[in-house]
């Protein structure tokens, strides 16, 4: 027991002790709650508001689907399984809503205009992440997703507690140790570990994490809508690997760019992250954006909001400290630059991967704590430069080709690798997000620094082609493809042949192992 005092008026409460609190309801908290759980770890999982809430970062990637499916695995959370795979999602768990996404779509669009893929269909990027449905990813309706991950929670016997709000009260020096000191509602609760999973919330900084300054300062404005026409091929298109309406579609433009992503429903989020200050009500600039892009206004002309069209500033942020004695922050707490690439929901559940495997024997201590921190804060630098390059050469997509395929090589790089290879001593959590620990750090590293040197009009065109090839195992700049890739499993193997010897298998090695990217089975039993 003990007083507390809270506008001059105080109260003796009653306090309670955990092992770990985690703060925050969202899915990320959720599912490392349920690991911990099944770890036998001692916690509670505290969330401010009421499931179901609104919430944006809906669209999922094969990484996101890879650690998904190793959670679901090592800790026996079926759910996360069926949660990997569209098909598995439609047929399992068809009260949870979501989206089918079967790749990434990007189009330059010239005010006035009609859009027109140009000639080569210069000026349109397809990128396939799946070669179908069945294995696709999906576009995460977050309000379902989140309200079930908690949910579960609760049924596994996670002591879960909605519409409690967690502050502050003290953190332990680094003299005398002992617990976190928190409010959470109308109680007091001392954790060994504090787990910040509330999502860029002020939380943060009254644990110590100060605010450090975003490389990249956007605007957004956004909503859900009916009635939105898809964007589909016109005629004379060039073929594409699957039908584009069904993916996260980015329309690159002056002002900034548009993202849209359409749910099984028919619903679509979409939203404009600007560069510029919009002035004037979120509704009006919506529209009036809408008004400056002939074919997006088209999509758009019969379309109503599902909710309130709304604004916000400053989208990106940034924490100079990811961990400390007693706490730590999970990835979307500690930074967020732009949704460009979906790059949050896959970084956010490798890390909910590592804090499990920390906290397997007990709290950590603050070496490994610390070693997660400088992990989070390099692989935050290695994002940012990708999106800091992608902002720069917005809205040319000649340009923008640059850090597309920069991320495009990583990221399949990484889904070929954790598909063939055996999980490394430490797991693959530990490796680093999109290859923050190896070559492609200084691949990341090279892009930044040359896309400051090119300046405003100059182009990495010569150098993106070398400087990818290693990782490059999807034909990415084949001409032959014309801007659109598939995922062409018989061409990625005589590739991913070709480089072997750097995935550390030799090539017949390497064709006995390559039915697991049809099969995720063999991950059962990698891991038991
Ligand atoms: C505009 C935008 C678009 C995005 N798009 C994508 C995308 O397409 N793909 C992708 O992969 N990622 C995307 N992201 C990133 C994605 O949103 C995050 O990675 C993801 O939401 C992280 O989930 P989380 O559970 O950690 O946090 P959140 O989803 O932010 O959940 C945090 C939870 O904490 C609760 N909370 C807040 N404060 C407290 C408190 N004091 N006490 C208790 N609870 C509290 C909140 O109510 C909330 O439920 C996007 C982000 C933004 C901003």
């Amino acid at each position: 027991m003990g007083p507390v005092c809270r506008g001059g008026r105080c109260a003796v409460i009653a306090t309670e002790r955990r092992e770990i609190v985690i703060a925050g309801g969202g899915f990320a908290g959720s599912i490392l709650a349920r690991a911990l759980h099944a770890e036998g770890r001692d916690l509670l999982l505290l969330e401010r508001g009421r499931h179901p809430r609104f919430a944006l970062g809906e669209s999922s990637t094969p990484l996101a689907n890879l650690a998904l499916e190793r959670l679901a695995v090592r800790y026996g959370l079926d759910d996360l399984w069926d949660l990997a795979a569209h098909g598995r999602w439609r047929r399992r768990l068809p009260e949870v809503g979501r989206g089918l996404k079967r790749g990434f779509c990007f189009y330059e669009h010239e005010p006035g205009e009609v859009f027109s893929p140009g000639p080569s269909s210069s000026r349109r990027l397809v990128v396939a992440a799946s070669p179908d449905d069945d294995a696709a990813d999906n576009q995460w309706l977050r309000a379902d997703v989140d309200r079930f991950l908690f949910e579960r929670a609760r049924a596994e016997g996670v002591e879960c507690r909605e519409e409690t709000a967690v502050e502050v009260i003290s953190v332990p020096g680094d003299a005398d140790g002992g617990p976190v000191r928190l409010r959470a509602g109308d109680r007091i609760v001392e954790a060994d570990l504090l787990v910040d999973a509330t999502g860029g919330s002020p939380l943060a900084a009254s644990l110590g994490a100060g605010e450090a300054s975003p490389r990249l300062r956007t605007n957004l404005v956004y909503s859900h809508f009916a009635g939105v026409e898809p964007f589909e091929r016109a005629e004379g298109w060039p073929d594409s690997p699957f039908p584009e309406r069904w993916s996260a579609s980015h329309h690159l433009l002056e002002e900034g760019w548009m993202y849209q992503l359409r749910f099984d429903d028919g619903s679509v989020s979409a939203g404009f992250l600007l560069t510029g200050d919009p002035a004037g009500a979120a509704e009006t600039v919506f529209a009036s954006l809408l008004g400056r892009y002939p074919s997006l206004a088209r999509q758009f002309a019969d379309s109503r909001p599902l909710r309130p069209v709304v604004s916000r500033s400053g989208v990106a942020y940034r924490r100079d400290l990811a961990a400390g004695r007693g706490w730590l922050l999970l990835p979307h707490s500690f930074a967020f630059a732009d949704p460009m690439f979906s790059t949050g929901i896959a970084w956010s559940l490798l890390a909910v991967e590592r804090v499990v495997d920390l906290c397997r024997n007990g709290v950590p201590a603050l070496g490994l704590l610390e070693r997660y921190g400088s992990l989070l804060a390099a692989e935050a630098d290695h994002i940012d430069r990708l999106l800091v390059a992608a902002y720069r050469f917005m809205p040319d997509m000649e340009r923008f080709a640059a850090p597309a395929m920069v991320y495009f090589a990583a990221a399949s790089f990484d889904e070929l690798r954790q598909r063939l290879l055996d999980p490394p001593t430490e797991g693959w959590c530990w490796e680093g997000f999109l290859g923050t620990g190896d070559g492609r750090r200084r691949l990341f590293e090279e892009l930044d620094e040359r896309c400051v040197s090119a300046g405003v009009s100059g182009s990495l065109a010569e150098w993106v082609g070398p400087a990818i090839e290693r990782w490059n195992l999807i034909g990415l700049l084949d001409p032959r493809r014309r801007n659109a890739y598939p995922v062409d499993l018989e061409d990625m193997e005589w590739r991913a042949v070709q480089v072997a010897a750097g995935l550390g298998l030799d090539a017949a090695e390497l064709r006995r192992r390559w039915p697991r990217l049809r099969s995720p089975d063999h991950l059962s039993a990698a891991l038991a």
